[in-house]
């Protein structure tokens, strides 16, 4: 197959985020539970990292309700990400952004904000992607639905009172987050006008209420708001490694995320790795088998040719072991851009930002994803940040931040966030005196440090 000048409308990306046991997976599962119960004959609508949800499907779910939105160019379905969580969500990049299109935040209607709302909302912020709020567990608020005209937070008014207080502040600190930056929010009543870019959507991932509608304000928002970014090119193709996984027999396969072009057996690839980009042949794509075609356990895999964006599926290549979840992946088409191919694509992971005469904190985080929405807290807070990576806290973290000390003695802190603090640099850290903030939850962790750093200015007055 030729490469060609030819465009065409690829599915959104998207990825489904909000705090632990909001009901993610559970509301993952039952869209992909529609999306394969709804499979129609000859269309490939499983991938490998994702579902594909075809607009075919929407329609039969949304129906009647898909003839309220106007429709210029119609989107081809949806790609969703089986992985849930800010996580999976930021390692998805691209150069500018993250490779998700568009997200669900999920969060429990009777808990509200929680920490990792929170955070979740940082991340999209900063990314800049439009969202849904997913308002789950309405199945807990029976009732709730009693006065169909009424909004949706007021029937909740009439059923509980103080579930309805914890909507409200949710929706005044999605509307403070994002005015600044020209978003604007509103709540979910009747579907109409589809220039709020954020809404609530009330939904029960457990019996199902409610997800016509979710997916309804996500085709309306894709169509309004994403057409142009959706255009991808016959062309080279560009993904992004979700995760990395031994098969027997195959070694070491990544799970890749293509969001353009069209990706091909034998295309010879750079895919980013952890010390150097890795160039390698794809030997195999796969996708996933339909179920009924499985002899066996091990039978999983369907072999293909080519696959176009967006799509999820399973490269087979030599040398994989070396790459990362979240590198990114690029074809490489004429063999002068090898260089600056290999340069860019190494660019992309690398995030440690090492400024000489800095004083700032180091900071240190489980993921890509983590780490930049805690230097994103930082920076809210005006706290300069020295150094920034990915792993554990090794000895040069405590060397960096002793040197910082001789600079300005409140900023010399290790912040770190989910990850390993080795034997080593503890005792570094005692004995240079400086301490190592250690939280799972990042607004705890920078509070933390925040409240410590005012100690320290105020001891040094
Ligand atoms: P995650 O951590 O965000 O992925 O949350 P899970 O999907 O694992 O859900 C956490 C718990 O909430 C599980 O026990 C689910 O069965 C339950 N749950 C999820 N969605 C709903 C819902 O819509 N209604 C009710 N009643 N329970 C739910």
């Amino acid at each position: 197959m030729a490469y060609s000048e030819e465009t065409y409308i690829r599915a959104p990306i998207v990825v489904v985020l909000g705090h632990v046991d909001a009901g993610k997976t559970t509301l993952l599962d039952k869209i992909r539970g529609t999306a394969v119960a709804k499979r129609e004959p000859g269309t490939m609508t499983q991938h490998i990292g994702a579902s594909f949800l075809p607009w075919k499907a929407l329609e039969e779910i949304s129906g009647p309700l898909l003839e309220r939105i106007r429709v210029e160019i119609k989107i081809p379905g949806f790609l969703v990400i089986d992985t849930p969580g800010h996580e999976a969500f930021s390692n998805l990049r691209s150069r500018g952004g993250s490779i998700a299109d568009i997200a669900i935040l999920v969060v429990d209607v009777q808990k509200g904000l929680e920490p990792q709302t929170f955070e979740s909302i940082e991340i999209l912020r900063s990314k800049r992607v439009p969202f849904v709020v997913a308002v789950n567990k309405i199945d807990k608020i029976p009732g709730w639905r009693s006065n169909p005209n009424r909004p949706f937070i007021e029937s909740i008014k009439s059923q509980d009172e103080a579930v309805a207080l914890k909507l409200e502040e949710l929706l005044s600190y999605i509307i403070e987050q994002f005015k600044s930056i020209g978003f604007r929010a509103d709540r979910y009543d009747r579907i109409k006008d589809f220039t709020k870019i954020v809404a609530l959507v009330p939904v029960s991932a457990l019996t199902g209420e409610g997800l016509p509608d979710l997916l309804l304000v996500l085709a309306g928002l894709s169509q309004r708001f994403l057409i142009k970014r959706l255009v991808a090119r016959v062309a080279p193709a560009r993904g992004v490694v979700l995760e990395l996984k031994e098969e027997i027999g195959l070694g070491t396969t990544a799970t890749v995320i293509v969001y353009d072009g069209v990706l091909r057996k034998g295309d010879l690839t750079v895919v980013g790795g952890l010390e150097k980009p890795v160039v390698t042949r794809i030997r195999l794509l796969l996708m996933p088998k339909p179920l009924d075609e499985m002899r066996s356990p091990e039978d999983r895999f369907l072999e293909v040719e080519r696959v176009y964006a967006a799509a999820g599926v399973k490269i087979v290549a030599d040398g994989l072991e070396a790459s990362v979840p979240g590198a990114p992946l690029v074809v490489l088409s004429r063999e002068e851009e090898l260089n600056k191919i290999l340069r860019d694509v190494q660019e992309e992971i690398q995030t440690t930002r090492f400024q000489r005469d800095i004083a700032g904190v180091i900071v240190k985080a489980d993921t890509l994803g983590t780490l930049e929405a805690l230097i994103g807290y930082l920076k809210k807070n005006n706290v300069p940040v020295r150094l920034a990576d990915v792993g554990p806290v090794v000895k040069r973290d405590i060397v960096e931040a002793a040197f910082v000390k001789s600079l300005d003695p409140p900023l010399a802190a290790v912040l770190a966030f989910n990850v390993k603090v080795l034997p080593e640099s503890r005792e570094e850290a005692a004995q240079k005196g400086i301490p190592i903030f250690a939280e799972r939850i990042i607004y705890r962790l920078v509070e933390n440090y925040l409240k410590w750093y005012s100690e320290q200015r105020e001891l040094e007055k």
